[in-house]
């Protein structure tokens, strides 16, 4: 899709709007499959909480990909969009023994991330085959706010526990199929993510009757020019060699998993906002937008990056602006940013604002939260309405509280 596409979206469906380009998530899909293509058992399974839309769940099935869930609402979404429980694997931290229970229930694979629930779960339900994520203890690099290896991490079951781990399945007996890892969200560094991969290899050999080995995700993609991201095809080359022969050394070929979330969406979203207000003061000058930390909160959040650029008049003089949401709360998108110049009620575009935008956003200052529109084959399809006072008010109880002159 090319911006003017962007444009007519925004005059049909109005804004601020989130627009998914299908063949861009097509693309990276097959980029992923092709850098793996001499793996035999290869499964992608799509992050579900990166961009949660039914459709865009549907779209992923229809490529061939499978989910990874985190919670039990993520599979009943899985579930609701055609996927079989076999094609689900559900890979929650800190939730119940009932709620691991009841998607075990269903028929999906369940992945435990902790020795307590492990053991309850192993001593109730010796058969039901398990996964287990361990925590390899190798910082991926990048942002530490969504790293999740360090020491102190709440995710996964360290490898320095893998001893306690052991006797807890011997014990309950209990069926462990697969092996997990997710060590946080930017590789940027091959050879780092390689020595995490010896460490699952390692883990992986104290364990009969493995069925998968799952290296979970962590891709980086570039967020502004002249960004590095991951070598999927080196990393591709690399990773599958060392596989194959884990394989032959381990005496089964397994299936290699991985869950991509940013992966295979960021780049595909585009944000468009309305400039409401250009105001200057004395030392910067604002482009306020009709939106807010309310529907993208990841600059706020962790610092994230969203390259912003006029989509109205691209073609103007670049002038320095500091683009700022409209709710009651410190909400900038970005600082300084140099943009053809802006005049209000043009339309900025925020770009990668495909991965964890509209699925992290809410109705603080009871705002609408915005449409969702997908480009499929040069159409475009609402695949989610612009909320509207009904949706503000809904599931909220009004008392009716008697006068004060009836107390
Ligand atoms: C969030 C998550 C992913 C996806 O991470 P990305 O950085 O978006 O690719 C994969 N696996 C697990 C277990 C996750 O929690």
């Amino acid at each position: 899709m090319i911006d003017s596409d962007l444009l007519d979206v925004a005059s049909e469906y109005g804004n601020p709007v989130y627009v998914y380009d299908s063949e861009k998530i097509a693309s990276q899909y097959q980029r992923l499959i092709n850098a793996f293509s001499s793996v035999g058992d290869l499964r992608i399974n799509y992050a579900t909480k990166a961009l949660s839309n039914i459709s865009i769940l549907k779209l992923m099935k229809q490529l061939g990909s499978g989910l990874d869930t985190v919670s039990i609402q993520e599979v009943q979404l899985g579930l609701a969009a055609g996927f079989e429980p076999q094609a689900i694997i559900y890979t929650p931290n800190g939730v119940s023994l009932k709620e691991i229970e009841a998607v075990a229930k269903m028929g999906v694979q369940i992945n435990i991330d902790n020795l307590s629930l492990l053991e309850q779960f192993g001593t109730r339900h010796p058969k039901n085959p398990v996964c287990i994520r361990i925590n390899p203890h190798v910082m991926a690099g990048g942002n530490s706010n969504i790293s999740v290896g360090h020491i102190d991490s709440k995710f996964g079951i360290s490898i320095h526990q893998i001893p306690h781990l052991l006797r807890i399945v011997e014990n309950t007996a209990m069926n462990i199929n697969g092996i997990h890892m997710h060590t946080g969200s930017d590789i940027l560094d091959i050879d780092v993510f390689l020595h995490a991969a010896e460490i699952l290899f390692d883990t992986a050999k104290h364990f009969k009757n493995l069925e998968f080995l799952d290296f979970g995700s962590g891709f980086k993609v570039p967020y502004h020019e002249n960004d590095i991201e991951t070598n999927i095809e080196e990393l591709g080359e690399k990773l599958s060699k060392r596989f194959i022969a884990f394989c032959q050394e381990y005496g089964s070929e397994l299936q290699l998993i991985f869950e991509p979330g940013k992966y295979l969406v960021s780049q595909a979203g585009h944000f468009v906002t309305q400039v409401n207000v250009v105001k200057q003061t004395t030392s910067t000058v604002f482009a306020q937008v009709d939106s807010g930390f309310n529907h993208l909160i990841r600059p706020m959040l962790y610092g994230s990056h969203h390259h912003i650029e006029n989509l109205s008049d691209p073609n103007g003089k670049e002038r320095f602006y500091s683009v700022v949401g409209y709710i009651c709360e410190t909400d900038t998108f970005g600082s300084n940013r140099k943009i053809a110049e802006i005049t209000e009620g043009d339309l900025l575009v925020f770009r990668n604002s495909g991965a964890y935008c509209f699925s992290m956003a809410s109705n603080y200052n009871s705002r609408y939260r915005p449409a969702e529109v997908l480009w499929h084959k040069g159409k475009a399809h609402l695949i989610r309405k612009r909320e509207t006072f009904e949706d503000i008010l809904h599931n909220q109880v009004e008392i009716a509280f008697s006068k004060a002159s009836e107390q």
